[in-house]
């Protein structure tokens, strides 16, 4: 029997596994995590007191300490069945990493105890030199340090205590997600809080918050492993589109499958004992694709929570026999997986400063946020790009399914007319009366419109959505800490530059309010090319979008570029979220990265045409000559056209096929990644793109049962 008959044959008993009904979450809600509370039970009063302290102002915390810490955390790991700890962190590669050590020490006496100190929490080395590092460690001294996060508290999951930690090397250069986004995370409460300050005195602390929504693809994994395209590179490389795909769009919102749902109770169980607040599920476009989102939270514990969710995702999903796939476009023809991350300022005091209010005083602070926001986006159009861009996400972004590559930013209809208000304001000191009309019944009228969601636009990449943005473009397999750092660092470069602005207005002897004013009519004026209110799939747009000067990068290579441009390195330096090397490393491992993952994907195409296509379809084709040879000797007209189109196409696969072999072989001759990247994307791409269009092709004219891989209704409907 072929693999795939196999893998169908094992579908067929599968039937949901039964999940212990959870009747309260607040039941099991943080159960596995070691929460501040639990930190206060376990520790002495003056410890706790101090870990509150250095939590709160983002300090370090001290030796003496990290050894109560430590000591306290341990007791509470192995009450709850920890038997290893391990340092927890997110290398560049995208995914989590971790070293698991026991608890368990033999002493020189050859007794064991149960070790785990303040150095062991607060420091670790782990043997992590083949993670990458753009160069930043040589081999020789392959060091890196992970050094615990205060901020985002330690877990348990499985048998083994995490611990969230920042990942740097021997000379304390970021190697990881972790390390930049606390930095951006500083500068933008170093200047946000002095802007909300203009508004209320009160304000000690401005933070940013996410809430990101995860899609997500679901196959069998009997149907995942028959695949080596799935398994080496987590999409399909070939398979014909299914008759019914998602045209009848019956599957969003639709009812879900009962195993499926078995998996999303389990998932959901786990994913709340480990402290991540999720909440919503539903279908997403395509059949066999899903959807969780959590409550927001503050941007480093919600980044801690997406990338602990990828990994938990995937373990409980084989308990289901499921395999989840979070790659961008893991099925041609058929709508990818995004994360769109809700991105939104808070204060300490509790206010979104990206909601409306109901007084003119609060709208004017609304507005001054949010006009800076605009501003940031339209000054660092490129560097959002740039941050969203990996060889997946390349697939969708201009595919219509999902925003473009171009950045713009969409306000919805009462914002536009708003800010063309304030753009108009006429030169030199207003009258009282005109004051009074801008504040009362322009700035002072802005209604809380859209929080019931009648006013969006699903085709923009970076929307207002009532009280907060919603960037539409991330990737499904990205850690949002990049689009997150890049935000953040841009909005504190813009907080930055309106405080100054301010501070001119006020020297020209501008009341405050009328400085504030003053300045965001400025600011609107200098962004409007970025604000975009239509149909951002249009070919209309892609021209008006050159014409404005935004940019439209369309591939990895292209957009990584950006992260070398001196606007950027500077913006990055000035505000010490990267230093030179740092940015030119981090640079330097995502274009490799996505010439690895390209060249991979180009090596299993080419070994599946050779293995798996071409055979079948030289056995069909001579199963098709004899037919029509014993036809021809029983004097039986026969058709031939078949054979002949057949033959034809598989000469030209072959054909193909050879010349992508070539192409690939000069890829690895060549050292320079810049020229790699070229290689791939001018040649190697439309060589792959040309092969499948001509295997699936062929896939149409086998016998269905010769067929050897899993075909895409197979993949996408068997639940
Ligand atoms: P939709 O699918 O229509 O975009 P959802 O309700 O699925 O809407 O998602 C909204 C997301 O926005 C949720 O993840 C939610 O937590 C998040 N969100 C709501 N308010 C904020 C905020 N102030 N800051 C960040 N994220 C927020
Ligand atoms: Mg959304």
């Amino acid at each position: 029997m072929n693999i795939r008959f196999m893998a169908l044959r094992e579908t067929f008993d599968r039937s949901p596994v039964k999940i212990e009904p959870v009747k309260k979450r607040s039941e099991i809600f943080e159960k596995n995590v070691f929460t501040d509370e639990k930190m206060r039970q376990y520790l002495d009063k003056e410890s706790y007191r101090e870990f509150k302290r250095v939590k709160e102002k983002g300090l370090t915390v001290d030796r003496e300490l990290a050894g109560k810490i430590a000591a306290a955390m341990k007791t509470w790991a192995i009450e709850n069945g920890a038997t290893h700890y391990t340092h927890w962190f997110q290398p560049l590669t995208g995914a989590t990493a971790e070293k698991h050590d026991s608890f368990l020490e033999k002493l020189p006496d050859g007794e064991s105890l149960e070790v785990f100190t303040g150095n062991q929490l607060a420091q670790q080395e782990p043997d992590a030199s083949s993670f990458p590092s753009g160069g930043l460690r040589n081999t020789f001294e392959a060091r890196g340090y992970t050094a615990w996060d205060p901020g985002s508290p330690a877990f348990i999951y499985g048998t083994t205590l995490c611990i969230p930690t920042i990942f740097i090397s021997y000379t304390g250069e970021a190697l990881d997600f972790k390390t930049p986004l606390l930095r951006s995370s500083q500068v933008l409460d170093y200047y946000g809080t002095q802007v909300a300050q203009m508004f209320n005195r009160n304000v000690e602390k401005v933070y940013a918050t996410l809430g990101w929504e995860q899609e997500y693809f679901l196959v069998d994994s009997a149907l995942y492993k028959s695949r080596p395209d799935l398994i080496m590179t987590g999409r399909t490389l070939l398979g014909h589109p299914p008759a019914k795909n998602q045209q009848m769009e019956d599957h969003y919102f639709g009812s879900i499958p009962e195993r499926v749902m078995a998996f999303m109770r389990d998932l959901e169980i786990e994913a709340l004992k480990a402290g991540i607040p999720v909440k919503t599920r539903h279908n997403e476009v395509a059949p066999g694709q899903y959807e969780i989102a959590p409550v927001f939270e503050e941007v480093n514990l919600a980044v801690d929570h997406n990338t602990l969710l990828m990994d938990i995702m995937k373990k409980i999903a084989r308990r289901h026999h499921f395999e989840v796939l979070l790659h961008e476009k893991p099925f041609e023809y058929i709508n990818g997986s995004g994360k769109h991350n809700n991105w939104s300022l808070m204060t300490d005091t509790g206010i979104n400063l990206l909601s409306p209010g109901d007084t003119p005083k609060r709208n004017l602070r609304f507005l001054t946020f949010f006009v800076n926001v605009i501003k940031a986006v339209n000054d660092y159009e490129k560097l959002i790009r740039a941050s969203i861009a990996s060889a997946g996400n390349d697939h969708r972004l201009g595919a219509n399914e999902a925003p473009p590559a171009i950045i713009s930013v969409f306000i919805g209809k009462y914002l536009t007319g708003v800010l063309q208000e304030l753009k108009n304001l006429k030169k030199g000191k207003l009258t009282p009366d005109e004051k009074t009309e801008l504040k009362i019944n322009v700035i002072g009228k802005i209604p809380q419109i859209f929080l019931d969601n009648t006013d969006r636009n699903r085709t923009s990449p970076f929307a207002f959505t009532g009280n907060k943005f919603e960037i539409r473009s991330v990737g499904a397999s990205a850690n949002c800490a990049s689009p997150m750092i890049s935000l953040n660092t841009i909005m504190a470069m813009q907080l930055k530059r309106f405080l100054e602005d301010f501070e001119k207005q006020i020297a020209k002897g501008l009341k405050k309010d009328d400085a504030i004013i003053r300045v965001l009519s400025q600011y609107i004026k200098e962004s409007e090319r970025i604000l975009f209110e239509g149909n951002g799939y249009s070919e209309e747009w892609k021209r008006e979008a050159a014409e404005r000067g935004l940019s439209n990068l369309k591939t990895t290579p292209a957009a990584l570029k950006v992260l070398q441009e001196p606007e950027v390195v500077k913006l990055f330096v000035d505000l010490g979220v990267y230093s030179e090397a740092e940015l030119a490393s981090r640079y330097h491992v995502l274009l490799e990265q996505y010439n690895k993952k390209l060249e991979i994907e180009g090596r299993v195409l080419s070994d599946l045409i050779s293995n798996h296509i071409i055979p079948v379809v030289t056995n069909y084709q001579t199963r098709l000559a004899e037919n029509i040879k014993h036809l021809k000797d029983l004097g039986i007209r026969s058709d031939t056209e078949n054979l002949k189109k057949l033959s034809s196409d598989l000469t030209e696969l072959i054909g193909e096929n050879n010349r992508l072999k070539k192409l690939l072989r000069l890829m690895q001759s060549i050292e320079n990644e810049e020229e790699k990247a070229d290689l791939i994307t001018k040649r190697i791409i439309p060589q792959m793109e040309k092969i499948r269009v001509l295997a699936d092709d062929l896939e149409m004219q086998v016998d269905d049962e010769l067929w050897p891989l899993v075909k895409y209704r197979e993949l996408l409907f068997t639940r």
